[in-house]
């Protein structure tokens, strides 16, 4: 049986439920994490918790915790489900009240809830990459709120699911944004692309991680939003998250990219991303 957070209190997951009238549950109001944990140990937590506050920042929810309260509470929460290779999932949402659209006026505590769930690193398409296609983004224009409110990036990945593709690439006016689940980049004569942060996609944690890597590296990175033609004349294309880490895509919408073969760049950015992730948590397969 396993234990998951309830607003601060560990409880068992059957004892878990939530009210119909939880604005998560009915609006989608709230923010949500997650966290990949090698070897028991959460890897960049701090990033992923800052990145909370931010998104409850931009839609005035109150986390009455610091980031430094919620890394202990995840700590023991792996501790008791024993978790080694996986994920913490966390989320807030704007607590209960009677249906309106508008948020509360008096004081409603917002409901956290956190678990987890074993999982391993996805080493076939780590070292084999994925399909893809395109799709376009009928998001709305906040994408950079981790919000509860996934809708469009589940029709998308549906419909990669339909056509056997591991991911939906997303574009808006012909720019490609983000995947459905995660963030997008090309490579073309050595220069490394991804659309720059803003309101149309994510942040991703494991995207700034890249960016960082490349910098560190004197490798040639660009923060910049490139076309589907860009995308389709790439020598390389991969895509990065939490879970997925730097999976290399292989063909879109069934036509191979360039050689159809994962090309040396990405491998590169494979090994810096694991070395980071040894020196956090220690040695992985
Ligand atoms: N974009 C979207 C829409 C996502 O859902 C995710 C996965 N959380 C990402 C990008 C990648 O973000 P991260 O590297 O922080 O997991």
């Amino acid at each position: 049986m396993s234990t998951v957070l309830m607003n601060g209190e560990f409880i068992p997951r059957e004892e878990a439920k939530v009210d119909i009238e939880d604005r998560g549950y009915q609006f989608g109001d709230g923010i949500y994490e997650v966290i990949r944990v090698y070897n028991g140990k959460m890897f960049t937590g701090n990033e992923h918790l800052e990145r909370l506050q931010a998104s409850s920042g931009k839609i005035n929810i109150q986390i009455s915790y610091t980031v430094h309260e919620l890394l202990v509470l995840l700590e023991e929460l792996i501790r008791r489900n024993n978790i080694h290779n996986g994920i913490v999932y966390m989320q807030f949402t704007r607590g209960t009240c009677p249906r309106n659209h508008a948020y509360p006026t008096s004081e409603v505590p917002p409901m956290f809830i956190a678990y987890t769930k074993p999982l391993e690193r996805p080493k076939e398409n780590l070292a084999n990459g994925v399909s893809a296609i395109t799709v376009e983004d009928i998001r709305w224009s906040r994408c950079d709120i981790k919000s509860l409110n996934l809708l469009g990036n589940v029709m998308a990945k549906q419909k990669a699911a339909e056509a056997n593709c591991y991911e939906s690439i997303q574009y808006r006016d012909l720019t490609v944004t983000e995947g459905s689940s995660s963030n997008i980049w090309i490579i073309k004569d050595q220069t490394i692309r991804t659309h720059e942060a803003n309101q149309y996609i994510l942040n991703g944690i494991t995207r700034q991680k890249i960016v960082e890597i490349c910098q560190r590296q004197g490798l040639e990175v660009k923060e910049e939003a490139f076309s589907i033609e860009d995308l389709i004349d790439a020598d390389e294309v991969f895509l990065s998250s939490t879970t997925s880490e730097v999976t290399p895509i292989v063909s879109v919408n069934n036509v191979p990219v360039a050689s159809g073969e994962v090309g040396e760049t990405t491998k590169t950015l494979q090994d810096y991303f694991k070395k980071e992730i040894i020196a956090c948590c220690g040695e992985i397969e």
